[in-house]
């Protein structure tokens, strides 16, 4: 039985790696979820017969597009555009989306690929999606954010609506994007479908509570994993890599929980504030000035600004929190987190450890929470909003963060509660990836070959 699985779980990888080559990240995704999976299909042999591997690897569909706009200088540009609509077994098809120059479809596949299982985790009705462009807004006017967003949203509204796919921020993508797609998508339709897209302003349909989620959500679930070995975040040494809306709300309820967090970065470098960062300050520097982080040293003078995001896991640390991007956390900066005596790690990032970082993780027994768990309270609420717009009923924050704080605890215990079942005692990795595989496969199973 083990063998036969193993078998097909091999033999499904090594098509996907034929027919996705030169696609690392998204090979990368696809192997960390298959490697959890064997005690799976040991369990349930109908999933092989079912050919159920084959088909989540597959996306149900793949748009890539054309956005053209026009710069302040007058000159016409062109970016590519993406959407992959995963999997919708669940329901319709949710995730951001991101504009960063180094979007392509490796990165697009592996972000909805892994969408797929988080949404699953969260125990509501969404499927996997993700979208995105090359577009890369640092320097960009907000004129011209306007323009390419515009155009970006012509294209994308003819696959997208409330009940079909709904889209949200994800790296590069806020309120104000979120804003300029939704008028664009109101305009041309001429119908208010507020449900068509979450992250949306609290004013016209988003959800209170949405801005902290993803960044309250991992500091949930680290809690939730801490307590579980005795400890919490009060008193730690916390660094959180990153400064977007995932670090900046993941600080703020460190901070609340009782913690001292050290430090943050950008893509340039990272801030060491040996006092604890002063959230007030920072959040005043990336949400309203939209400046670089090295600003924040002229304003706590105590404060030092070091070049080279990567070296901040050099910060000896009782938590870390990798909250940039993909991959940024590698082997060698794992060795000397754990050298440095870190306790806990909580992705808030997509995929941010490197595969041999997760294994350093996991073979020295250091607490590790996985993104596709632990960064899932941002969807988890986007699914709150589609909830309150299609009821029209707005919720209280206090109602929206109780609701969350539930969903990540029911998150922590569902994978721990996978892991034992399936042999794999204490491995939330694996717990996390068989939690919510089943979950998909199920659904799956029920709806026939489709
Ligand atoms: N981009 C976020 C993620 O990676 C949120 C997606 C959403 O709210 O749909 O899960």
């Amino acid at each position: 039985k083990v063998k036969a699985a193993k078998t097909y779980i091999d033999n499904v990888y090594n098509t996907v790696k034929e027919r996705n080559a030169n696609e690392p990240e998204f090979l990368q995704a696809v192997q960390e979820i298959f490697d959890s999976l064997l005690p799976v299909f040991v369990k349930h042999p109908h999933y092989m017969e079912n050919g159920i591997l084959e088909r989540v690897v597959e996306p149900e569909r793949l748009i890539t597009f054309r956005v053209p706009w026009v710069d302040d200088q007058g000159k016409v540009r062109v970016n590519r555009g993406f959407r992959v609509q995963y999997n919708s077994a669940l329901g319709p098809y949710k995730g951001g989306l991101r504009f960063h120059p180094s979007v392509n479809a490796s990165i697009i596949k592996f972000l909805g690929f892994e969408q797929i299982f988080k949404n699953a985790l969260t125990g509501q009705a969404i499927g996997g999606g993700k979208g995105g462009a090359d577009f890369d807004p640092k320097g960009k006017s907000d004129a011209e954010i306007m323009r390419f967003t515009q155009s970006f949203m012509t294209e994308l509204s003819k696959y997208i609506g409330s009940d079909v796919d709904v889209p949200a921020g994800d790296i590069g993508v806020g309120a104000r994007e979120i804003g300029y797609m939704f008028g664009q998508y109101r305009r041309m339709r001429g119908h208010f479908d507020a449900g068509v897209l979450t992250g949306k302003g609290v004013g016209y349909g988003g959800s209170l509570g949405r801005t902290e989620a993803t960044g309250y959500g991992l500091v949930y679930f680290v809690e939730e994993m801490l307590k579980d070995k005795g400890m919490s975040f009060e008193n730690k040494t916390v660094v959180v890599s990153g400064s977007g809306n995932v670090s900046l709300y993941a600080i703020e309820k460190a901070q609340q929980f009782g913690a001292k967090v050290v430090a943050c970065s950008d893509s340039t470098g990272y801030i060491y504030d040996p006092e604890g960062i002063c959230i007030e300050t920072l959040k005043h520097l990336k949400e309203v000035e939209r400046c670089r982080i090295c600003e924040y040293i002229n304003e706590r003078p105590n404060a030092q600004y070091f070049e080279g995001s990567e070296n901040i896991w050099t910060i000896p640390c009782d938590i870390a929190l990798p909250c940039a991007t993909q991959n940024e956390l590698d082997k060698n900066a794992a060795e000397t987190l754990v050298k440095n005596g870190v306790k806990a790690v909580g992705e808030g990032a997509n995929m941010p450890c490197t595969h041999d970082a997760a294994e350093t993780f996991l073979s020295n027994d250091i607490l590790y929470a996985p993104g596709k768990a632990s960064n899932a309270g941002g969807v988890a609420v986007s699914a709150l909003e589609m909830a309150q717009n299609s009821s029209r009923m707005p919720w209280s924050f206090e109602k929206v963060d109780k609701e969350l704080r539930k969903i990540m605890t029911n998150i922590y215990q569902d994978s721990i509660k996978a892991a034992d079942e399936y042999g794999m005692s204490g491995n939330l990795v694996a717990g996390a990836n068989i939690a919510g595989f089943v979950k998909v496969a199920d659904a799956m199973l029920f709806q026939g070959v489709i």
